[in-house]
Order: C-alpha cells, then sequence, then structure tokens
C-alpha cells in the first residue's frame, strides 16, 4: 500500500515509558515488553494497532491481565484498549539467526545487533513503530556468559552481573537505562565477544565522558582513527554549533554484516566495520576519509536526529540531509586549508552529480522531502541525504554563516524532545533572520522540499560598451518528474564574480565587492552591473552555491581564463570539467572519434605543472568527468559510445602528457611513515593517477618499463593506498601483470573481508573490453570467497558492475541485464532492502538508446512479473516500468 504524506495524523495512543527484557539465544529470543500507554486526547479514541512481522507472540495483558486481540496483516488490533492510561505487557519470540535480513535483531558472527530505522523494532516486538512516540527505555539483557561476554544497550549501565535461578545456569545480565525519550528506531541492543578502545574525555563544559569503540577481537588496532574522528567530532560540533555530548558514556560497535553505512542509536552508534576499521596497511586514503565523516554524521545525529527527531518518514532529511551538511562542513573544517576545503567540496559536488543527479531525472526522482512511499527503506537515497544538505547549504547562503547558527540555536531552543518536521526547521532558521533573503521567499525557498528534478538554469551576459554596463539574464526551468509536470520557480543563490580578459576581479559595486550572491526566484531575472570597461567572464555558481545544472555558454577561451584565474576553486576545476566535457559530448553528438585539441592538452599540462597547485586539487582537476555525468547531458544515451570517448580521451592524455606524467609521479613520492592528511592523500593520489596514465600510455605503446615498475610498487608498497593503487593501475589498463598480481593480493589479504571485497570491486569495476570483465564478474560469483548474504561482499560484484561499470553492463547481447534480474531475485529472497538497491541499477532504462532500452525493459518486466517480490523490489521494479 502507497502511504501518503499528506495522511499524517497522530495515534490514538503514546507510550511514554518501555521496560524491555531480552533472553537471548540465537534461535529463539525471547522479547518481555512493559509499556506505560498515554491516550492521546487529541485524537478520538479507537482500537490500539500495533506494528510486528515475523514474530510469535505468546501474551498481551492490559494491566495485568488478558485482553482479546486480533491480528490484522502485520497488525495486533486491540479492539477494546481503554479510554485511559494503563499498563501494556507483550511478549514474543523472534528467531535472530534466521533473520538474514539485518533489519531487527540479528546475528553475525556469533554476535547479536539490531538495526531498528526505519522500522525495524517492529521486527523486535509489537509496538507504535512511529518516530513521532517517543518513550524512555530500560533494557534488561540475558545471555550465555561465554559466547556472549559484552551486553549493551543504549544508555547508563545501570547494574549487570551473574543469573542465578537454576535454569539459567552461565547466563548472566546488564541493564540499561536511557534518559532521554527517543522513538523507537533509536534502540540498540549488542551482546557479543567483543573488546573495546576507550578514551576518557572532558567537554569544555567540564562534563567527564567515555568514549568505547568496540570490534571484534583482533581488529582493536584498527580502531584508532575512529576514535580520534569521534573525539574531534566532539570537540568540533562543541565549537562550531554549541552542541556539547549529553551522555555519560557514547558507544560505537562495529559489526560485518550490515546493510548500509552507520546508524546513529542512541549512545550506542553502530557501524558498518568498512565505515570504522582502518589501518595504513588495509585501508586507503579513501577509507581513512569516509570513517571520519561517517563517524562524525553519526555523532553529530546526536543532536539533529535524537534530541530533536523527525513527526513522520517524510521527514527524514529533516536529519539527514542536515547531519550531511554537518559533516561536510566538519570534514572541511578538518582539512585546513582554502584549497584542501575545496576538495572536499568538489568531491561532494561530484558525488552529488554522480548519483542524485541521476536519480533526480530517473524512474525514481522524488522532492527531498517526498510525498509518498510504499517502502520507506528506499527512500534512504541521494536525494534526501545529499540534495537534502545542499538545500540546508543554501539555507546558509541565504542567511550567512552567523545567522545559519543563530537558527540552529533557535531550532533546538523551540524543538529540543520533540518529533518535527522540515517545516519548523525553515521556520526557526528564517525566523531568526528577519527580513534577510531567505525569510523575504521562504514559501519558494520550500520548494526545495516539494519539487523534484534538477532545475536548468541558463545564464546570458551583455556588455554595452558605451554604458559601460553588464547585464546578466537569468532563466530557469525545472524538467517534469514522474507525477510532477508543473514546475515552479526556485529560490536559486548564485554566487557571483566577474573577471576580466587577463583574470583580474572586477568591482562589482561601489563599495568595491568582489563577490556577491544573486538570489534568483523567477523563471526569468536580469541583474545589471556598472562601471565595467570590457567584456567580462563571469564566474557562476561559485562553490556550487545551488544544486542546479548551469548553462551559461562560455567560449572555451573564457573557460580557459576561469581556469587559470578565478579566486573561487571550486570554479577553477570546473572549467576544466567543463572544457573536457564540452569534447566529450561534442563527439558523442557528432558522432565521431574524439581527437582533444592542443589547446585543451597545454591547458591539462599547465594543471599538472603548475608550481603553486596542490596535488589533491591537481587529480581532480586531471579526472575527467564520469561516464554517469556524462550521460546525464544527454537525452539518448549509449553507455558504449560514452565509454569509447572518455577511453579516448584518457589514451591522448596519457600520450600527450608522458613525460609530464613520469614527473609527476616521481616528484610526488613521500617518504616516512603513513598518515592520512590531506597533504600527504593528495600526493599519493596524484602519483598513483600518474602511474595508472603510465600504465595505459606503455599499454597502447607496447612498453613494459611502467607495468613493471607498477608491479614492483604493487609489492613494495608500504600502505593500502599505493599498493591498490598500483594494482588498479594495472588492471585498469589490462595489463599482462595483473594477473599475477591480483593473485598475490588476494593470498596476502585472504583473512581480511574488507580487504578482499576491494579485491572484488577492482576487478568488477576495471574498464569493460570485449566482455572481459562481465565474464570475470560472473566467474566471480563462483568464487568460494563469493557470498551474497554479507551486504558488503554481494555489493563489492553486483553493485559494483550494475551501477558503475555501464560498459560492462549495457551489453547489446542483454546478457547484463540477464544478470541484473537474476541476481536481484537471489538477493531479494535473502535481504530484501540489498536487493531493491541493486534493483536500482534500471533506473534510467529509458533514456538508453536501443537496443539497450528494449532489452533493459524485458529485463524489468521479467522481475516485476514475479509474485512474491519483498515490498522493496516491488516498489522500484513498478516506478521503473511505469517511467517509460
Ligand atoms: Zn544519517
Amino acid at each position: 500500500p502507497l502511504i501518503q504524506r499528506l495522511d499524517y495524523q497522530q495515534p490514538a495512543f503514546w507510550i511514554r515509558k518501555v521496560d524491555l527484557t531480552f533472553d537471548l539465544d540465537p534461535a529463539k529470543t525471547l522479547v518481555t515488553s512493559k509499556m506505560q500507554v498515554e491516550r492521546n486526547r487529541s485524537v478520538p479514541h479507537g482500537p490500539l494497532r500495533l506494528h510486528g512481522e515475523e514474530l510469535n507472540l505468546l501474551r498481551v495483558l492490559i494491566d495485568g491481565s488478558s485482553v482479546s486481540f486480533r491480528q490484522e496483516g502485520n497488525e495486533l488490533v486491540i479492539d477494546n484498549a481503554p479510554d485511559a492510561d494503563f499498563a501494556l505487557e507483550i511478549r514474543n519470540t523472534t528467531c535472530p539467526e534466521k533473520n538474514t535480513a539485518l533489519s531487527g535483531l540479528y546475528t553475525s558472527g556469533g554476535s547479536f545487533f539490531t538495526q531498528c530505522e526505519a522500522e525495524g523494532f517492529r521486527r523486535i516486538t509489537y509496538f507504535l513503530d512511529r518516530p513521532d512516540v517517543m518513550a524512555v527505555y530500560t533494557v534488561t539483557l540475558r545471555a550465555d556468559a561465554t559466547k556472549y561476554p559484552v551486553l549493551l544497550a543504549n544508555g547508563n549501565l545501570v547494574s549487570s552481573g551473574t543469573l542465578e535461578e537454576p535454569g539459567n545456569k552461565g547466563r548472566h545480565f546488564a541493564v540499561w537505562s536511557d534518559p532521554f525519550p527517543k522513538p523507537s528506531y533509536l534502540l540498540a541492543v549488542v551482546a557479543g565477544d567483543l573488546v573495546a578502545r576507550e578514551q576518557r574525555v572532558r567537554t569544555r563544559a567540564g562534563k567527564d565522558h567515555l568514549l568505547q569503540v568496540y570490534v571484534r577481537r583482533g581488529d582493536l588496532e584498527k580502531t584508532e582513527h575512529a576514535m580520534n574522528s569521534l573525539i574531534a567530532s566532539m570537540v568540533w560540533d562543541e565549537a562550531r554549533f554549541q552542541l556539547p555530548l549529553d551522555l555519560e558514556r557514547f558507544m560505537v560497535v562495529g559489526v560485518s554484516d550490515f546493510n548500509m553505512g552507520a546508524m546513529e542509536n542512541k549512545g550506542l552508534n553502530i557501524f558498518n566495520t568498512s565505515a570504522l576499521l582502518a589501518s595504513p596497511a588495509t585501508a586507503t586514503d579513501a577509507d581513512f576519509a569516509r570513517i571520519e565523516s561517517i563517524v562524525a554524521h553519526e555523532y553529530f545525529h546526536n543532536w539533529t536526529g535524537n534530541r530533536v527527531t523527525c513527526r513522520d518518514w517524510f521527514q527524514l532529511s529533516l536529519k539527514e540531509g542536515l547531519t550531511v551538511f554537518r559533516d561536510q562542513e566538519f570534514s572541511m573544517d578538518m582539512a585546513g586549508t582554502t584549497s584542501a576545503r575545496a576538495v572536499c567540496r568538489i568531491q561532494d559536488v561530484r558525488q552529488l552529480r554522480a548519483m542524485q543527479f541521476p536519480e533526480d531525472s530517473g524512474a525514481m526522482a522524488h522532492p527531498v522531502r517526498p510525498d509518498s512511499y510504499s517502502e520507506i527503506n528506499n527512500f534512504y537515497t541521494a536525494t534526501v541525504y545529499e540534495k537534502g544538505a545542499e538545500v540546508v547549504r543554501m539555507y546558509q547562503t541565504l542567511v550567512g554563516r552567523k545567522g545559519f547558527e543563530a537558527g540552529m540555536k533557535l531550532y533546538f531552543e523551540r524543538h529540543d524532545g520533540q518529533a518535527v518536521t522540515c517545516d519548523d526547521f525553515a521556520a526557526a532558521i528564517a525566523d531568526a533572520n528577519p527580513g534577510s533573503a531567505l525569510a523575504t521567499r521562504l514559501d519558494a525557498f520550500k520548494r526545495w522540499y516539494s519539487q523534484a528534478g534538477t532545475p536548468r538554469v541558463t545564464a546570458f551576459g551583455e556588455h554595452d560598451a558605451a554604458a559601460r554596463t553588464y547585464t546578466l539574464r537569468f532563466t530557469q526551468q525545472t524538467p517534469a518528474t514522474p507525477g510532477q509536470t508543473d514546475k515552479q520557480p526556485q529560490v536559486v543563490p548564485v554566487v557571483m564574480g566577474l573577471l576580466d580578459r587577463h583574470g583580474t576581479a572586477l568591482a562589482l559595486n561601489a563599495n568595491g565587492d568582489t563577490e556577491q550572491v544573486l538570489v534568483l526566484d523567477q523563471a526569468e531575472q536580469t541583474f545589471v552591473f556598472e562601471n565595467i570597461d570590457s567584456e567580462p567572464v563571469p564566474s557562476l555558481l561559485r562553490g556550487f552555491s545551488a544544486p542546479v545544472v548551469l548553462h551559461d555558454g562560455l567560449s572555451d577561451a573564457a573557460l580557459l581564463v576561469l581556469m587559470r584565474h578565478d579566486s573561487d576553486p571550486f570554479n577553477r576545476w570546473e572549467a576544466g570539467q567543463r572544457l573536457a566535457l564540452n569534447r566529450i559530448l561534442h563527439a558523442l553528438r557528432a558522432g565521431q572519434p574524439l581527437v582533444l585539441s592542443p589547446v585543451f592538452i597545454d591547458a591539462m599540462r599547465g594543471v599538472l605543472n603548475h608550481p603553486e597547485l596542490d596535488p589533491a586539487f591537481k587529480e581532480l582537476a586531471l579526472t575527467l568527468p564520469g561516464e554517469a555525468y556524462i550521460a546525464e547531458q544527454l537525452d539518448v544515451v549509449d553507455p558504449q559510445a560514452i565509454h569509447a570517448a572518455v577511453i579516448a580521451a584518457q589514451t591522448q592524455l596519457a600520450s600527450a602528457l608522458r613525460d609530464d606524467w613520469a614527473a609527476a609521479f616521481e616528484a610526488h613520492q613521500i617518504q616516512g611513515g603513513y598518515t592520512p592528511d590531506p597533504v600527504s592523500s593528495g600526493k599519493r593520489a596524484l602519483a598513483n593517477l600518474a602511474l595508472s596514465m603510465l600504465v595505459l600510455d606503455a599499454q597502447a605503446t607496447g612498453d613494459t618499463v611502467w607495468p613493471g615498475k607498477a608491479y614492483q610498487r604493487f609489492k613494495d608498497a608500504s600502505n593500502m593506498t599505493d599498493r591498490l593503487g598500483a594494482l588498479a593501475a594495472l588492471v585498469n589498463a589490462g595489463a599482462e601483470l595483473a594477473a599475477p598480481a591480483l593473485e598475490r593480493f588476494h593470498a596476502l589479504f585472504k583473512d581480511d573481508a574488507l580487504v578482499i571485497d576491494k579485491w572484488f570491486a577492482l576487478q568488477a569495476r576495471a574498464p569493460e573490453s570485449e566482455g572481459r570483465v562481465f565474464a570475470r564478474v560472473k566467474a566471480l560469483t563462483k568464487h568460494a570467497d563469493f557470498t551474497l548474504k554479507n551486504p558488503n561482499r554481494a555489493r563489492s560484484l553486483l553493485a559494483s558492475l550494475c551501477m558503475f561499470n555501464p560498459a560492462a553492463f549495457h551489453r547489446t547481447d542483454a546478457a547484463g541485464y540477464v544478470f541484473w534480474a537474476e541476481q536481484v531475485l537471489a538477493v531479494d529472497a535473502i535481504n530484501p532492502q540489498l536487493a531493491s538497491r541493486v534493483a536500482r541499477a534500471m533506473d534510467r532504462w529509458a533514456q538508453l538508446a536501443e537496443p539497450y532500452r528494449s532489452a533493459a525493459r524485458e529485463a524489468i518486466a521479467r522481475v516485476a512479473a514475479k509474485s512474491d517480490l519483498s515490498t522493496d523490489v516491488r516498489e522500484i521494479v513498478e516506478r521503473a516500468l511505469a517511467s517509460g
């Protein structure tokens, strides 16, 4: 059934206090839930309907006496619930070891874990499993003391000890209590044989806290980075937003089987080990950065998500968009220098364009605050998270950094302890900034929550030499998306400046400002700048100030001026990307082979050899636009043609800059030990890019020196970034030495699951050539180390191929789609959430060229024809079919 946002109603009952007892056993766990229920007098009295899924109900008591009830689908209905406050007691059992969906209570590696967001709590016990029902929880855990020495739940440890009764031999218990009212999705329980890294810290306010990172025995030395990230997050949130840690104890736990990155359960964050564990030998620079940002993200949720939570799941971006914004700001502050901050921003925008833009123009396009869903897990999306974060960033751009901080302060003053909506957040930021560019157009600004689709903004500049004016005319339009045809203009903050032909910044007004924010809020708008002597080059949308597609019609000459001279590093990068994109699109549209011009090659050489630019920035500037982003620019997508164009561009860049790559490779070697700081990781990134270019070029010329050097570097590397970089250079170029290197890599790391995931993913993401990559992936699904049961491992092959390797996936013989359908169905029987993620590889089938389009549709229809699909996958495939 489709759930509609506008159908929201408060429940007829609140649950204010919960006493939960778990008698943990992998085959049959007994759950006893004692609840204090309160009538919600603002809603008419009616039956009490509790959610419950895959539970065995044992008994239901109201005020100590049994009551009649019925089961209606996934609801337990008590028709004669008192029109008063009462005590409700429920007993049921669940089977954690059979819970392969990894939602609710499940086992992984012999320990117990929970995942309750969004609707997993109902797979533990019957409850009003909705975020506006907030209760204070006490949790008692009872389990075998030898197998599960560590027993954890949210909040503070109240008591623990050995169970003495006969029948409980060898078992122990722990009682945890969380003083903060919370929705059921934030409950967490962990029991197992784990060890912890511990650190005591004192906050600015002078309070002492115990921080713990729990992992399996043997992983302890890989937790240092996570602990450091956690401490840095605490310090940052207090300094930037005056938000301190509110618990005596803050725990983080790693688990190998997990559907997402991590979960912000109050005081007991649970992490996918891939988002937690790192050592120089096993994790790359990108892993270190990702861990820092996810640890921060979950920590920041303590305020934005937990202290103030969502009224209903349509408001998901209230906590996710805001928390992603906060973790992005944190990462930028940690990076430090202007250039390192820009590198963070560029990476975030690249991610948005690669994931969210395609989502916004495909079958699953939805607003930041969706209007309907059948499975909420399908809406933990790039739109809700990443576009949501861009929306929060626009608030900050419109009211200024200080204004935004004041808005946050008011938000917490008003709503601490409440379950609220995106409207409440908007009101707080606007009310704290009366008269601001936001407050004066708040209703229009909120279209960012309601309209799907990426707005197209067109800019046209005209210089009037006689009047010495420069006129910028903007138009905007948001394309139709499924279910939304008419769109209103959006509020688009355009941070901008003007440069003269030599790259000097021009004064935009009498104050001499060289940068300003133009706020678009009409379909068409004009801005005039005075005292402009000659035709300027406009630098628009600096720092990517709004999540739009900008068409400014700039010539290559103008783009070169921006690339060389703009004061905004984001737009310098963007100008280079645009130069590359223009060439690729031109070749694709003309149906001609791509030939890079000497001007472009020289510009790229200029970047590579630039004396001042940071290596990290150079690496980003010299990396060509991704195939998904290129596909976004085209109405009809031929994945093979795009791939061929990108490979051609890469090969020419590799060859034309051969000596420069070699020099850059030598110049960016690092002496001494490994640290994942921005400067060193930038050097490694550039050296690895240079190496991959050199091996690619060698492959074309038949030279064996660079492949040999890459192999040597692969063998000698003292850290995973360099080792994987060298391995990738060999694999991606299709070098002969790739096979022995892959074999050696597997032998070295066969006992480290997270590294073996990289081994699978690298092979599945390799550039396709004559079907070899696809054949390799099919063979790897039979590898002894491959399983669909572990989400990281399943993704390492399936998502890598179907979502990140378009040229290997989209085949004229449709074998990729057949493979997709088989795998989606196989995974769906085990783990619907995981299956529906993989299913989304077909989101944009309708834009494909023939023969891909028809074959893709057929494969989707075949999946949709299955009668026993999960709600998760059904929603994805049905939306896909409806979009064509
Ligand atoms: Zn989050």
